[in-house]
C-alpha cells in the first residue's frame, strides 16, 4: 500500500509545483491539459483512498464546500490600518517624527498599495490552516474554505519556513479576469460588477467556494507577523516569503531617503497604470523591524508604516449630450457624449452614466462642466457636476420615455435599476444583437459571419431572426458590402456547419436572458431536449439543481411567445441540435435511472460538485429542494436543520456519502 501513499505524494507535489510555476512565477511548466490529467488522476486515487485525504492536497483547490454561516475568529495579533499621507511634506513631517523615538539611520521599504480586500493567513508546519478577514481589526471571518481555491495562496510551503506564522496581504482581481467576469455577465443581461474591488471583497464572503474558486482572484503578501520570524529587515521578509512559495510582487525598493521615496512615488504614479492589478498608492515601512517595535502602534495604526495614496486621475469637461444605448436585452443605458479630454494616459469622449437614477442624483445637465474620473472601471464615469460653472438656464435632464431606435415606450419594472425597451420582435438593435449573440464564439461560433455583416443582412431585410440565417443563399450576400465569392461561400458553409454545435450551446445561443453558459448547461443536462423544457413548468424548473426563480420565469417567459416557438421549430427543421446527441446519453452506468436526488451537507470524499456529476453521469437526477418526487437524500455533514426537518416530515430517506459511492461503484 505505500506505493499508493508514494504515488498520491508524487502527483501532489508535482501538482504543487507546477501550480506554483503557474500562478506565483506566471511562467507555465506544462500544459493545462497535462495539468488537468495529472489532477483527475490524483482525485481518482483521493478517492479509492480515503485514509490518505490531505486538507492542503491540490485536490482541495476545486473548491465546493458550502459556509453558511462564517465563523468570527480572533486575530493573535491585530490588524492594523495605515495612516495616509497626501504629499511629499506629509511625509517629511512624519520622518521628523519618528526620528525624535529612534536612533540611528532610517532605511525605508517602498511597496504598492494593492487595492483589494486585506487577508491574515496562518500557517503551521508548512500547512495553510486558516485565513481570516480584516473585520474590524481585532476579529475577523473565517473564510478558509474560499482562500483555499485561490491557486496562488500556498497550501503546502516549501523551504526554511518558519513553524508557525502568520502572513498579511490582499486578494485582489486583476483587471483582466474583472473585465472577463463583466463580459460574461452582460451576455447574462446582468449588471456588469462595478469595480475589481469590490467584487473582491464580495467573493471572499460567498457562500459556495466552487463559485469562488471559478474566479481569476489573486494572493498579493506583504507582511509576515509572528515571533521568532528570523527575519530582521521588511525588505529582506519579503525575498524570504517569496522563497517559501507566496506571491509577493517584485516591485518593492528599498531607499535610504524621504527623496527615494518619493521617486518611487513619481514612478509608480505613472507605472501602476500598466499594472495588471489595481493599486491606490504606495506604502512605505521603516525597514528595520527593531526600529518598528521601537516605533510600536498608535491607537489605530503602525507609527512605523505610512500610506501614500495617488490622487484619483480626474479631469473636468463639458457633457456636450446624452445618448441612449439599446442593448440586445432591450436594457437602456444612457451615456455621456464629453468634449474630449485627456485621463490617465488616453483620450475620453464618452463616460457611463448607469442609468435613470444617476441623471437624477447628480442633477446632471447638458453643457454642464463634469468631473470625470477613472477608476477601476472599463469606461471612466461622471463623479460630478461643477456647479460653479453652470451657466444659462439648462432645464434639468428629462429621461428618454420612448426607445431611441423603434420609439416604443419604455418600461421599468419594480426593482429593476434600467429602463426597458419591450419591443422584442420589432427592435432593430434586439434583434441584431440576438443574431450576434447566436453567431458568436461560445454560442453557435459561426466565425465566417462577422457582427457587421449581421448589421448589413438585418437592414437589407434579408434577415429578422437566428432561424432566418439557414434559408440564406450566396446569391443573397453576394451583393452586400466587401462580399467576395469566397467570403460568401464560407458564410453559407459556416451557418451550414453550425447544426452540429451540441444543445447545451444551442440553448444558451436562443439569447433566453439569464441563461448563460452554466445555466444552459444545466438545463440541457436535466431536460436532454428543447420540448421538455418548453413543457417544464415554472415550479418544476426551480427545482432543478441552481436554478432560481428569476432564471425559471425568464424561460418561461420566453417559451410563451408563439414567435419563439415558431423559431425554434424552424430551427429544428433545418436540423439545428435541440436535444442531447445519443452519444451524450451513454453515461457510466444507469444505476441511478430514475432516480431524483437532492444533495445536501458538506463532503469529504468527492467534493458537492463531483457528487452531481457522479449523480448525472449514472443516470440520475439533481434537483436542489426536498419534495415528494425526492427518490433519497445524499447527506454530508452540517446539512441544513430546515432541510432535516423537510426530509423527516416527507419520509424521505437520508443515505451517507460513502454509502452513496459504494452504490455507484
Ligand atoms: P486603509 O484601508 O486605507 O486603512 O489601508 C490599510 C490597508 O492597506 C491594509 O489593511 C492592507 O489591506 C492594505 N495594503 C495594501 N497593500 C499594502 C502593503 N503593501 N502593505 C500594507 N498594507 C497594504
Ligand atoms: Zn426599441
Amino acid at each position: 500500500m505505500a506505493s499508493i501513499e508514494n504515488k498520491i505524494n508524487e502527483l501532489r507535489e508535482k501538482l504543487r509545483k507546477h501550480n506554483h510555476d503557474y500562478y506565483v512565477l506566471d511562467n507555465a511548466s506544462i500544459s493545462d491539459y497535462e495539468f488537468d490529467v495529472k489532477l483527475k488522476e490524483l482525485q481518482e486515487l483521493e478517492r479509492k483512498h480515503p485514509e490518505y485525504y490531505a486538507a492542503n492536497s491540490p485536490t482541495q483547490r476545486v473548491g465546493g464546500e458550502i459556509t453558511k454561516n462564517f465563523e468570527t475568529i480572533v486575530h493573535d495579533h491585530r490588524m492594523y490600518s495605515l495612516d495616509n499621507s497626501y504629499s511629499k511634506e506629509d511625509l517629511q513631517d512624519w520622518e521628523t517624527r519618528i526620528k525624535k523615538l529612534v536612533d540611528g539611520d532610517i532605511q525605508y521599504t517602498c511597496e504598492l498599495k494593492y487595492d483589494g480586500a486585506s487577508i491574515s493567513l496562518t500557517y503551521e508546519n508548512g500547512k495553510l490552516i486558516k485565513a481570516v478577514t480584516r473585520g474590524d481589526g481585532f476579529q475577523g471571518d473565517n473564510v478558509t474554505a474560499n482562500i483555499k481555491t485561490i491557486k496562488s495562496v500556498p497550501l503546502q510551503l516549501k523551504g526554511d519556513y518558519p513553524n508557525k506564522f502568520d502572513i498579511r496581504g490582499e486578494i485582489v482581481l486583476p483587471f483582466e479576469g474583472f473585465d472577463k467576469m463583466n463580459e460574461e455577465r452582460v451576455a447574462l443581461g446582468e449588471e456588469p460588477y462595478k469595480n475589481p474591488r469590490n467584487t473582491a471583497s464580495g467573493s471572499l464572503k460567498l457562500q459556495d467556494s466552487g463559485e469562488v474558486a471559478k474566479r481569476p482572484l489573486e494572493c498579493l503578501l506583504y507582511n509576515l507577523t509572528g515571533n521568532n520570524l528570523g527575519v530582521e529587515f521588511q525588505y529582506n521578509s519579503l525575498d524570504k516569503a517569496r522563497s517559501w512559495g507566496f506571491k509577493v510582487p517584485r516591485a518593492a525598493k528599498l531607499v535610504d531617503s524621504i527623496d527615494g521615496v518619493f521617486e518611487f512615488v513619481n514612478y509608480w504614479d505613472v507605472e501602476r497604470h500598466n499594472l495588471p492589478f489595481e493599486t491606490d498608492g504606495i506604502v512605505v515601512k521603516v525597514n528595520n523591524l527593531h526600529q518598528q517595535e521601537e516605533l510600536g502602534y498608535t491607537s489605530k495604526a503602525p507609527r512605523w508604516a505610512m500610506a501614500y495614496k495617488f490622487k484619483a486621475e480626474q479631469v473636468s469637461t463639458k457633457l456636450k449630450s446624452i445618448s441612449y444605448q439599446v442593448g440586445r436585452t432591450g436594457a437602456i443605458t444612457p451615456v455621456a457624449n464629453l468634449e474630449p479630454v485627456e485621463l490617465a494616459g488616453t483620450v475620453v469622449k464618452r463616460a457611463s452614466i448607469h442609468n435613470a437614477d444617476q441623471i437624477e442624483k447628480f442633477d446632471i445637465r447638458i453643457d454642464d462642466y463634469v468631473f470625470v474620473e477613472k477608476g477601476g472601471e472599463i469606461i471612466p464615469k461622471i463623479i460630478a457636476v461643477d456647479f460653479s460653472r453652470r451657466t444659462g438656464d439648462s432645464g434639468s435632464t428629462k429621461y428618454i420615455e420612448h426607445c431611441p431606435e423603434c420609439h416604443t415606450e419604455l418600461i421599468r419594472k419594480e426593482g429593476d435599476a434600467k429602463h426597458f425597451c419591450p419591443n422584442y420582435n420589432g427592435c432593430n438593435p434586439q434583434i441584431v444583437g440576438r443574431i450576434q449573440h447566436y453567431i458568436s464564439r461560445k454560442a453557435m461560433d459561426i466565425d465566417s459571419l462577422g457582427g457587421e455583416t449581421v448589421l448589413l443582412l438585418v437592414n437589407e431585410g434579408l434577415i429578422n431572426n437566428y432561424s432566418d440565417l439557414y434559408v440564406l443563399t450566396k446569391e443573397q450576400v453576394i451583393p452586400l458590402e466587401r462580399m467576395a465569392e469566397k467570403s460568401a461561400d464560407n458564410l453559407i458553409n459556416g451557418i451550414a456547419q453550425s447544426i452540429n454545435i451540441p444543445f447545451e450551446r444551442v440553448l444558451y445561443a436562443l439569447g433566453i436572458r439569464y441563461v448563460g453558459e452554466t445555466v444552459a448547461k444545466k438545463l440541457a443536462k436535466h431536460y436532454k431536449n428543447i420540448d421538455a423544457i418548453i413543457n417544464a413548468s415554472q415550479e418544476d424548473l426551480v427545482n432543478v439543481d441552481e436554478i432560481g426563480v428569476k432564471i425559471a420565469e425568464s424561460v418561461k417567459l420566453f417559451f410563451s411567445e408563439e414567435k419563439n416557438i415558431g423559431i425554434i421549430e424552424r430551427l429544428k427543421g433545418f436540423g439545428v441540435q435541440l436535444q442531447v446527441s445519443s452519444e451524450k446519453l451513454e453515461r457510466l452506468t444507469s444505476i441511478l435511472e430514475g432516480d431524483v436526488i437532492v444533495v445536501s451537507g458538506v463532503f469529504y470524499e468527492v467534493s458537492r460538485n463531483e457528487l452531481k456529476k457522479l449523480i448525472e453521469d449514472n443516470g440520475g437526477k439533481v434537483t436542489s429542494s426536498i419534495s415528494s418526487k425526492t427518490s433519497y437524500i445524499v447527506a454530508g455533514d452540517k446539512m441544513g436543520p430546515s432541510k432535516k426537518e423537510k426530509a423527516e416530515k416527507l419520509g424521505v430517506l437520508l443515505i451517507s456519502e460513502s454509502k452513496f459511492l459504494q452504490k455507484i461503484t
